[in-house]
């Protein structure tokens, strides 16, 4: 499994209400990840968990969600749903090679969405939309799709992301369709999403045989390892034990050793003995780590660009 090729990183856009949640839900769901997770967390919400950090007032934004299928780790990126911190959402995209937009059969693309989508646009992410809530009966499908290729017609940066896949969901059924079933009472499942995450949005093209290097995209903490340094590795790889250099903002480096190498598994996160350019991963050990700061190899230290965080 220590192929870029069986990794996605996807993030996930959807106005407030249009369905995030209960879709990913029921694609944990369905590739059996979800019930695993209950059983070790006691958690009934997946998006929802960062809340308990957000009270303690750290800053934790790129909420993962992994998802195991066949031989793919799928990494399930939150976008927050408001447009106030816009580095916030570059910072959240930047680890993402493709998107789902959500859209409600009836409500149709929102502006917040189009805020949103403009960014994962332009950070050149390959999208997917998938319209949601067709079972409803206010639902104006052929409506919100005309809308919707307006939307990408002003949106888009490329000629290719004009031809994205449309799939149609009954997401609180576990259900979608890549054509408007004639019955939404017909059988199906949400294996049409795990296709189009496979099939239509690129593995990471990254070099695993490169000096480690990783942006410091959020920050995450609890009470049993303290700081975590979440990130998506850029190039090369990282162990437990490993010395790296950390770019700090201000152009100084300080020595550094990852303690342990956690990924997202569910909500959960648990530790790996080693995450690959591509993978999203958790460092701990790493104390002084900021958002925006390059985790780097400690033969060879380069800082990435530092990504701009806007105050609040
Ligand atoms: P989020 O805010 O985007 O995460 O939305 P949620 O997943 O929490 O869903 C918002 C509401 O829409 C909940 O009450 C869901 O049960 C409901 N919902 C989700 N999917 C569907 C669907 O396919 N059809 C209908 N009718 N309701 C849905």
């Amino acid at each position: 499994m220590n192929d870029p090729k069986n990794i996605r990183n996807i993030a996930i856009i959807a106005h407030v209400d249009h369905g995030k949640t209960t879709l990913v839900d029921g694609l944990l769901k369905q590739s059996n990840t979800f019930r695993d997770n209950q059983a070790e967390m006691g958690q009934e919400l997946i998006m929802d968990s960062g809340d308990q950090e957000r009270e303690r007032g750290i800053t934790i934004t790129a909420k993962v969600t992994a998802v195991q299928h066949d031989d793919y780790r799928i990494n399930i990126i939150d976008t927050p749903g408001h447009a106030d911190f816009s580095g916030e959402v570059e910072r959240t995209l930047n680890m993402a090679d493709g998107c789902i937009l959500i859209v409600d059969a009836q409500e149709g693309p929102m502006p917040q969405t189009k805020f949103v989508l403009g960014k994962a646009l332009a950070a050149e992410l390959r999208p997917i939309v998938i319209i949601n809530k067709i079972d409803k009966p206010g639902s104006r499908v052929q409506e919100v799709e005309d809308e919707l290729a307006d939307l990408f017609l002003e949106l888009a940066v490329h000629e290719d992301q004009l031809h994205y896949p449309v799939y149609y969901a009954i997401g609180r059924a576990g259900k979608a369709w890549d054509h408007m079933p004639a019955d939404p009472d017909e059988e199906a499942d949400l294996s049409v999403v795990f296709d189009a995450i496979i099939n239509k949005i690129p593995a990471p093209t990254v070099e695993l045989d490169k000096p480690f290097q990783m942006l410091v995209t959020a920050l995450s903490w609890d009470t049993y390892k303290g700081k975590y340094a979440v990130g998506r590795i850029t190039r090369g790889q990282i162990k437990a034990g490993d010395q790296v250099v950390l770019c700090k903002k201000d152009g100084t480096q300080s020595k550094a050793k990852v303690e342990l190498v956690f990924m997202s598994r569910g909500v959960a996160k648990f530790e790996v003995p080693q995450g690959i350019a591509g993978d999203i991963v958790q460092l701990t050990g790493i104390s002084e780590a900021q958002i925006g700061e390059t985790i780097a190899d400690a033969a060879n230290p380069e800082a990435l660009p530092v990504l701009e965080v806007e105050a609040p």
